[in-house]
């Protein structure tokens, strides 16, 4: 840690992903000396490469703008390069090597080959009409598609890049390359190679993990009250499944503020989600004004001001902090999955796991999704199309078999389950032994 502190100072959620991860393994990594001779953990926190690009394009009154353009290829230990492409205004080196660093362990959890990748750019979709959206994702791809590929690198979306956005890029890309594989990208729609149930995976994945963390520790879902944050791709799909499952979703969230739902969201509610997320304003107060009636609106407030059982982090990272842990702990709250990437903050983990909170961290909770992209290239690599049951069957056994491994590599000598120590070990022991096998490269 000393020396990536030393080198890369300034990248805060990148140290940030290491440091917890190395914490975790520390015992692990003692006992296989191997390890330590191959030099494991320098070469595993480092990318394997990045791809850093110009994109230029022009905005709806005629004007050109240049945004940058990265994709970060971390670790192909067990398969080919995967993971989402994130637009944000935000969005720098070091929060894609966080994402590329955390995806390689998330990916390693899911039971199948995939390494480690995040992309995107510094674009801001916020306020963007779809034809801007559709120029900035052809000149996105102008500088992508070669370092991209069905057996090397696929690409998928994350924060600001939903079906919409990977319609627009794999349109590009055929242009380019002139490759009719549609298995580049996953995340496509229904009718061109897309897996039915993939927009819907990352939530829906993430209540099928809660529900076994529940169970384990002897509890149920049903009529529990849930706070979750944002409204968009994956806040839509763990509302859904929450509310299937009996539970009552009473908040959602957004930069603006939080919008409360006492009776519990309602399915037209779920809906609207989709639709406040393709208008591009970036605002929750939308929802509480076509819901006067059965929504509270707060500007400048977070979910984590609600009183819940179970709170759900689904919009970006270190988004609970913590504070907000000790705010909701002493509002009863006594679990909290973390569904974003990394949204919890190191003080918000130890506030929750010192006060005796279930909790799970991103990579094995929100690893539905990219799992399912996973299942999206099996099936177009076999030219076939899985039945929504198909799919849910496997996202169902994924999801326990993370949950498997968490127990497995989590459980400490006093009989509790640690999932953050879990998860990473059974990630780390999955990437290291592969690049063990494969040589000093
Ligand atoms: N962006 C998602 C994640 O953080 C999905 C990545 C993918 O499907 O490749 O895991």
């Amino acid at each position: 840690m000393a020396k990536l502190q030393a080198k890369y100072g300034q990248e805060k959620e990148y140290l940030q992903a290491v440091q917890e991860v190395l914490e975790s393994i520390e015992e692990v990594y003692n006992q296989h000396p191997e390890f330590e001779k191959a030099k494991i953990v320098e070469r595993l926190v480092e990318p394997d490469r990045i791809f850093t690009f110009r994109v230029t394009w022009i905005d709806d009154k005629g004007e050109v703008q240049t945004n940058l353009g990265y994709r970060v290829q971390f670790n192909s230990a067990i398969g080919p390069y995967k993971g989402g492409l994130r637009f944000h205004k935000a969005v720098t080196p070091s929060m894609l090597k966080f994402l590329g660093f955390e995806q390689t362990f998330k990916n390693a959890l899911t039971t199948l080959p995939m390494g480690g990748a995040k992309g995107g750019s510094d674009f801001d979709p916020v306020g963007k009409s779809d034809a801007e959206i559709m120029r900035f994702c052809q000149a996105f791809m102008l500088e992508l598609w070669k370092c991209i590929g069905p057996d090397q690198d696929i690409p998928a979306g994350d924060v600001g890049v939903g079906g919409r956005e990977i319609g627009f890029l794999y349109g590009m890309y055929k242009k380019l390359a002139r490759e009719y594989n549609t298995g580049v990208l996953t995340g496509k729609g229904a009718t061109w190679g897309g897996s039915i149930l993939r927009p819907e995976a990352t939530g829906f994945g993430a209540l099928y993990f809660t529900q076994h963390l529940l169970h384990k520790a002897g509890k149920d879902i049903q009529g529990k009250t849930v706070a979750l944050s944002g409204f968009g791709n994956v806040a839509w799909g763990a509302a859904t499944k929450a509310k299937q499952l009996g539970a009552k979703v009473i908040a959602i969230s957004g930069p603006d503020g939080v919008c409360e739902i006492p009776a519990g969201i309602t399915d037209e509610m779920i809906d609207y989600m989709l639709v406040m997320r393709a208008s591009n304003r970036n605002k929750v107060e939308d929802m509480a004004v076509k819901f006067p009636q059965l929504t509270k609106f707060t500007p400048g407030k977070k979910s984590w001001s609600v009183k819940c059982d179970i709170a759900l982090p689904c919009a970006f990272q270190n988004e609970l902090t913590g504070d907000d842990a000790k705010e909701l702990i002493a509002n009863g709250t006594w679990c909290c999955c973390e569904v974003s990437n990394m949204g919890c903050t190191p003080e918000a983990i130890h506030t929750f796991q010192s006060n005796g909170i279930l909790f799970a961290p991103g990579k094995a909770v929100n690893a539905g999704g990219v799992a399912t992209s996973g299942l999206e290239m099996t099936q177009n690599a076999s030219h076939i199309s899985w039945s929504a049951q198909e799919v849910d069957d496997k996202l169902h056994f994924i999801m326990q078999s993370i949950h498997e491994a968490c127990v497995k590599y989590g459980t400490q000598p006093d009989g509790h389950i640690d999932y953050v120590k879990g998860a990473n070990i059974a990630g780390f022991m999955k990437v290291a032994t592969a690049m063990l096998e494969q040589g000093i490269i």
